[in-house]
């Protein structure tokens, strides 16, 4: 059962800069925004009369008034023999249930967090897509996502991907307004922060020219999901692609390159007979051939719902060769955590289904 809606104020998403003018306006000195900053990004403190520095009384009212800090509660953890963590977690404003994962190297700390609770975007093989779109998610609640794998694992994330539940442009001011915070509040530079779209009519240049304007740079990594070589069969994928396109959606891209001097990052599931044939290879090279551009082929995380499967080894092979062999920049992306209960979207369905307790 969902929880009624939270009336209070979270706070978790506002800065340092902001926590101050917050506590001026609340009758207090400045530094009193400061130790909550400190609370929140720092201790990662869930709840705001666990801040002993601050008055009683203060915190008292606090209280009264509902104002918290927007900690999401777990509700069920699930650690693959890699390590990776996938987290279900329970909003504190309204219930909605939401993924994040975590991803540990030797080296790094990926979080792959998400934008929206659900997703508008029905893609065919995906299991989010499946129950549609509850609501876009505050900078505070992806921040948390942030947090609460920074807890799971004991360990500071150093990378970010917006490639979770959700389409990161159908939230774009939220998502820029995060990655501001991740930079500002969690020291993870723009270069380390991907944001992946499978694609939204109109909505590149506006990313650029947000991205340029409020955060005076845009570095961070564009991921565009393409995922088949031609519109018919990106259609079958892609519902939502009917809207937009595929040579739209590239010449939206070559514009995005321009504008930005960033790279593009391709995304391309692999699924077994249905798009990783040879000549589904040759015409993807042929689409972005002369691109600067980057393509991540993924091997298909299988989920229950549909019958796509994951290509053999040989097979990925040989399309890996071919975009090669076409002068394309490939990688393959490893698998993490494979199973069906870990592809993106199968423990809030699953939890769904079983209703959330
Ligand atoms: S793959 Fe991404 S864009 Fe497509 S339905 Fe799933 S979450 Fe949405």
């Amino acid at each position: 059962m969902k929880k009624g809606p939270s009336q209070g104020l979270a706070l978790l998403g506002m800065g340092q800069l902001a926590l101050e003018s917050w506590a001026v306006a609340h009758g207090q000195a400045a530094f009193r925004g400061r130790q909550i900053y400190d609370w929140i990004y720092s201790k990662g403190g869930r709840d705001i009369n666990g801040i002993s520095a601050l008055p009683r009384y203060w915190r008292q009212k606090l209280s009264q008034d509902a104002i918290n800090i927007g900690r999401s509660e777990e509700l069920q953890r699930y650690i693959a023999a890699d390590g990776t963590i996938k987290l279900l977690l329970r909003t504190s404003r309204d219930g909605e249930t939401i993924e994040t994962v975590g991803i540990p190297t030797t080296h790094r700390l990926t979080v792959c967090v998400s934008s929206q609770a659900g997703c508008p975007m029905a893609c065919r093989f995906c299991a989010t897509g499946k129950g549609g779109l509850q609501r876009s998610l505050s900078t505070g609640e992806i921040l948390d996502q942030v947090l609460s794998i920074r807890e799971a694992l004991n360990r500071r994330p150093s990378h970010i991907v917006f490639m979770g539940m959700g389409e990161p442009l159908l939230n774009i001011e939220v998502v820029l307004e995060t990655v501001q915070s991740l930079t500002d509040d969690f020291g993870i530079s723009q270069r380390r922060i991907t944001i992946s779209t499978v694609g939204i009519p109109k909505t590149l240049p506006i990313l650029a020219e947000l991205a340029l304007n409020r955060l005076g740079r845009a570095q961070f990594t564009l991921a565009v999901s393409l995922h088949a070589p031609n519109q018919k069969l990106r259609e079958a994928l892609i519902p939502s692609a009917c809207i937009y396109p595929l040579n739209e959606l590239l010449d939206d891209c070559r514009r995005y390159v321009r504008r930005t001097s960033r790279r593009i990052s391709f995304e391309y599931i692999l699924l077994e007979y249905v798009n990783d044939e040879p000549f589904h290879a040759e015409e993807l090279a042929e689409r972005v051939r002369g691109f600067q551009s980057h393509m991540n082929l993924i091997p298909y995380n299988p989920i229950t719902e549909e019958t796509f499967q994951c290509p053999s080894i040989s097979r990925i092979d040989r399309f890996r060769k071919i975009l090669e062999r076409r002068g394309i920049s490939v990688s393959i992306r490893a698998s993490r955590g494979l199973d069906k209960n870990a592809a993106c979207g199968q423990l809030r369905h699953r939890q769904s289904e079983e209703g959330v307790k």
